[in-house]
C-alpha cells in the first residue's frame, strides 16, 4: 500500500469511529440516531455495520482531520471535503447519516451518506479513488462472504438499507451495487464463491430494467440465477421492515422465478396483450426464446405455462419451437439430423 493509500484509509478509519460515535452517544448525532430508529434499526445493527452521523457544522470534519494531521488535499481528492469557490473547504457528508463501505478486506475505503431531510441528492458517495471504484466493490461483500460460500447462495440487491434490513433479520448472504449497473467484475467475483444468484432488485422500472442486464451478465459468467419478485413500488427494505423477514424468506426469496419465468413477464413490455395481433406476436417471440432451451423437461415447463395462459393447445407450441430449433440448430445438431433423415454427409452414415 502506498503512503498515500494508507492515510486514506487512516483518515476513513479515524472518521467512522468519529460518525459512529456521534450518532450512538452524543447530541451532535441524535437526529441520525433518531433517523435509524425510525427506519427499524437496532442499536446492535448500527454497531455491526458502524453506521454514523457527520454533524451539519460545516467545518467539524476538516478540523478534526487537519488536528490529526492529514493533509486538506488528500481529504478533498477523496471526497471527504469539498473545495469552495473561495478557496476553503466544507465538509462533505454533513447532516447525512454515513454508510461506511469497506472493502473485500473489511477497510472502510469510501462512504455512502444519504440525507436525512430530503435536501439535496438522496444519497452521496465519496468519490473513486485508487482504493474505492463502485464497479469492483459491493456493499457488504466483507461480511457476506462466509454466509454466501455456505448457502452456495447470494442475495444481489440495489441500495445499502436493502442489505442492512436483510442482515438484521438474520439473512446474511447479501451485498449491494449500491444503484449502479451491475459489472462484469463484480460478476465474476460473485462467481468464485456461488453457483446460485438471486437478484432481489427494486420492484420499479429502473429496478426491472438493471435485473434484466444483470441477470444476462451472471448468465454470462456461468451464474444459476434466479429473480426475485415484490409488488410494484416495493424494495427489500420496505418489505423487510412491512411485512418481516419471514414473510421475506418464503414470499420473495424462496418463490423467486427462474430467469425464463421473469423473462417471459419481461417481453411483455413491448406488447399490448389484449390485442389478438400484439399477443401473437408475444407467443412467438417467447417460443423462439424457449427454443434456445437445451433440456426438454425445462421447456415443456414453459410450454405448459403459455399454453394455460394463453388457452392454446401443448402440441402447436411445441411444433413451433421445434420449427425454431431446426432452423437455428448449430451443426453438431444439424449432423445428427441429417443422420436421422439419412441424407447427410457420408461419414455419419
Ligand atoms: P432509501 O431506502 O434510503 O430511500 P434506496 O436504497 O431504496 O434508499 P434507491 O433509490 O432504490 O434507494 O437507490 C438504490 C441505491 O442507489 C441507493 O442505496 C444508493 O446506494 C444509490 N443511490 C440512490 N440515489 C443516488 C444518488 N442520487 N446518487 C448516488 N447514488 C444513489
Ligand atoms: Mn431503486
Ligand atoms: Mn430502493
Ligand atoms: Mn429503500
Amino acid at each position: 500500500l502506498s503512503e498515500e493509500n494508507q492515510n486514506i484509509i487512516s483518515a476513513y478509519e479515524w472518521l467512522t469511529k468519529l460518525y459512529h460515535h456521534l450518532l450512538r452517544y452524543t447530541k451532535d448525532g441524535k437526529d441520525g440516531y433518531r433517523y435509524f430508529k425510525e427506519r427499524g434499526i437496532t442499536d446492535e445493527t448500527i454497531d455491526e455495520f458502524q453506521l454514523g452521523f457527520a454533524p451539519n457544522i460545516k467545518d467539524f470534519t476538516a478540523t478534526f482531520l487537519e488536528k490529526k494531521g492529514f493533509h486538506k488535499q488528500l481529504l478533498v481528492k477523496v471526497g471527504i471535503l469539498t473545495l469552495q469557490n473561495d478557496d476553503t473547504v466544507t465538509d462533505r457528508f454533513r447532516g447525512r447519516v454515513i454508510y461506511p463501505i469497506r472493502n473485500h478486506l473489511g477497510k472502510t475505503v469510501a462512504f455512502g451518506g444519504r440525507t436525512i431531510t430530503d435536501q439535496g441528492p438522496k444519497y452521496l458517495n465519496s468519490s473513486e479513488s485508487d482504493l474505492f471504484h463502485k464497479g469492483k466493490i459491493l456493499f457488504n461483500f466483507d461480511l457476506a462472504k462466509k454466509h454466501i460460500r455456505k448457502k452456495n447462495e447470494v442475495i444481489l440487491f440495489e441500495g445499502q438499507m436493502d442489505v442492512i434490513s436483510a442482515y438484521q433479520a438474520d439473512i446474511k448472504n447479501v451485498v449491494a451495487t449500491m444503484g449502479t449497473a451491475l459489472t462484469e467484475m463484480q460478476a465474476k467475483l460473485l462467481r468464485r464463491y456461488v453457483d446460485k444468484v438471486i437478484i432481489c432488485y427494486d420492484a420499479d422500472y429502473a429496478g426491472i430494467e438493471a435485473t434484466y442486464k444483470a441477470a444476462i451478465l451472471l448468465q454470462s459468467v456461468g451464474c444459476q440465477v434466479k429473480v426475485a419478485r415484490m409488488k410494484d413500488g416495493m424494495d427489500p427494505d420496505n418489505f423487510i421492515q412491512s411485512s418481516g423477514a419471514d414473510a421475506f424468506r418464503t414470499e420473495v426469496v424462496e418463490a423467486s422465478d427462474t430467469f425464463m419465468s421473469f423473462y417471459m413477464n419481461y417481453l411483455k413490455k413491448d406488447y399490448n396483450l389484449s390485442l389478438e395481433g400484439d399477443r401473437i406476436q408475444y407467443i412467438e417471440i417467447v417460443l423462439k426464446e424457449l427454443a434456445k432451451i437445451e433440456s426438454p423437461i425445462e421447456r415443456e415447463h414453459y410450454v405448459k405455462e403459455l399454453s394455460n395462459e394463453y388457452d392454446l393447445m401443448m402440441d402447436t407450441l411445441i411444433d413451433q419451437i421445434q420449427t425454431h430449433r431446426q432452423k437455428s440448430s448449430p451443426p453438431k445438431d444439424k449432423r445428427e439430423k441429417d443422420r436421422y433423415t439419412n441424407n447427410g454427409p457420408k461419414q455419419y452414415q
